[in-house]
């Protein structure tokens, strides 16, 4: 999931958080992609502010609302109490997928066997992710080498992919107690990993568990079989049938479903039969993202943003807007731009990036965020480990420009329905320029999409949270300007 990159851009950044299908990803955006990704999204924004509102519901979950005073150059300075793995190996590539990965193939190998049957690829059997995961033990062990003397214990643990499912039970429960040898897991450690329908049975879930992990991601996207063909996906509708039976007979409570909007050929009713289908499930967190066509990739040969067979920008906001109605009224909470949760069940691990904390990234194609430096390490496993080799250096870190920092602290923040405290960037940035970003943001304000209660500014959900891209934009546009 994880990916950000020496070619810093606040639009990029932004991107790079945005809905998994897409920002699960991880995009690395080079120099030459940023300004037509940027233009891309911003357009479709842009094209979707066009389209009719719904009311404003503030329902943020006090629990997680973050100190008011407590960020945010003290806590990006802060010892990191968050780790992202990557785990970069997938069956298949999808169809709208530019992740860093490598494709493991259904029927690789590791062992010659000609006399018997071919199996899938997994952790066990597989030459490259056996070897992945030793360089992964070596930079985690680097890492905490170089971690400061008051290093607190971990409180999340993400393994993010690809498909981290692919790994044998016993490869992250060793990967899990170097962690816990080397950084310390607190009590209460979130440890979350991405499933995959299809690539995991009743042993090999119960194996997860007693490793230690808790909380679960599931890659279901679409409900429908002729979208999951569509998209390359690996698994059918049975297998997310499967792996949900076996979520639940195993009991387990905080676990989360993805779905991906805008797909082509996807309608109206398909979207709503699947945010159904999804509640159905049980899930405990939803994740919905929308579709973006990335550069390089399948979908990006088939088809134009904005053209059949893909949804009109009208109907992907009709669908944003079903998706805060259906999973609203199904009692969960739309705390971020594209994730709901059941109350208390809200992704710990991924508020450390809206909460702009510090956190490890290690792997290939991993961001870190260590004593305010963002740092993306190389993409392809050859690359990752000739870095490795040359004693995985991060480079020193660079001082941003008061603009760019407040522009991050509200491109990160802003994505959160709570909002910001206003006092605290006063505070650090300046009243000039605080009150710069909110004269600009009036025009959104009259739209009803940016509110402002008390101290706190925030995206009215739905709309604000649906137009965040025009609205940044704007923020950025203003902060580049000399105050
Ligand atoms: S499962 Fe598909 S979308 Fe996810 S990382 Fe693998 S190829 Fe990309």
């Amino acid at each position: 999931m994880t990916e950000f990159d020496e070619y810093y851009s606040p639009v990029a950044w932004w991107l790079w958080l945005k809905p998994r299908a897409v920002n699960r990803s991880s995009q690395r955006i080079e120099p030459a992609d940023r300004a037509s990704k940027s233009s891309q999204r911003i357009e479709r924004a842009n094209a979707r502010d066009r389209a009719s509102r719904f009311p404003q519901a503030d329902r943020a979950d006090p629990k997680y609302r973050p100190n008011p005073m407590s960020y945010p150059v003290a806590l990006a300075l802060s010892p990191p109490r968050a780790a992202y793995l990557h785990i970069p190996f997938c069956r298949r590539r999808c169809f709208y997928c530019d992740f860093p990965i490598s494709v493991v193939g259904e029927f690789k190998t590791f062992r010659d066997r000609p006399d018997q049957p071919p199996e899938p690829a997994t952790g066990r059997n597989s030459a490259p992710i056996i070897e992945y995961l030793s360089a992964l033990e070596r930079e985690i062990t680097l890492g905490a080498d170089r971690a400061a003397a008051d290093q607190p214990p971990l409180e999340t643990v993400f393994f993010g992919g690809g498909t981290p499912s692919l790994l044998a039970p016993e490869q992250v429960d060793r990967i899990l107690q170097l962690l816990d040898r080397r950084f310390g897991l607190a009590p209460q450690v979130e440890i979350s990993m991405e499933l995959d329908p299809g690539t995991f049975d009743r042993a090999w879930l119960a194996g997860f568990l007693a490793a230690g992990v808790n909380r679960i991601s599931l890659g279901v996207q679409a409900f429908q079989a002729e979208l999951l063909a569509a998209c390359g996906r690996s698994h059918g509708v049975q297998d997310i049938e499967q792996a949900v039976a076996l979520l639940q007979s195993a009991g387990v409570k905080n676990w989360s479903l993805d779905l991906i909007s805008g797909l082509p050929n996807q309608s109206i009713d398909q979207w709503q039969a699947s945010l159904d289908r999804a509640v159905a499930c049980g899930p405990a967190h939803l994740s919905v993202y929308d579709l973006i066509i990335e550069p390089q990739t399948v979908f990006d040969r088939r088809y134009q943003p904005g053209d059949r067979p893909l949804p009109s920008d009208e109907q992907t906001a009709q669908m944003y807007r079903m998706a805060s109605q259906t999973l609203q009224a199904a009692g969960f909470q739309h705390y971020e731009v594209s994730n709901y949760a059941q109350f208390g069940f809200q992704c710990r691990h991924n508020r450390t990036y809206w909460e702009n904390r510090p956190y490890y990234g290690f792997g290939m194609g991993a961001t870190s965020y260590l004593a305010g430096q963002r740092f993306g390490r190389p993409r392809t496993r050859a690359a990752y480990y000739d870095w490795l080799n040359n004693g995985a250096i991060e480079p020193p870190a660079s001082p941003q420009s008061v603009p760019d920092r407040l522009a991050e602290t509200l491109m990160l923040g802003l994505r959160l329905a709570e909002g910001l405290a206003l006092e605290p960037l006063r505070q650090e940035f300046g009243t000039v320029w605080v009150d710069r970003v909110l004269q600009c943001l009036d025009r959104f304000a009259a739209e009803g999409w940016v509110v402002r209660s008390g101290d706190r500014l925030a995206l009215a959900e739905p709309d604000g949270l649906l137009f965040s891209n025009s609205i940044l934009a704007e923020i950025f546009s203003t902060l580049e300007q000399e105050p």
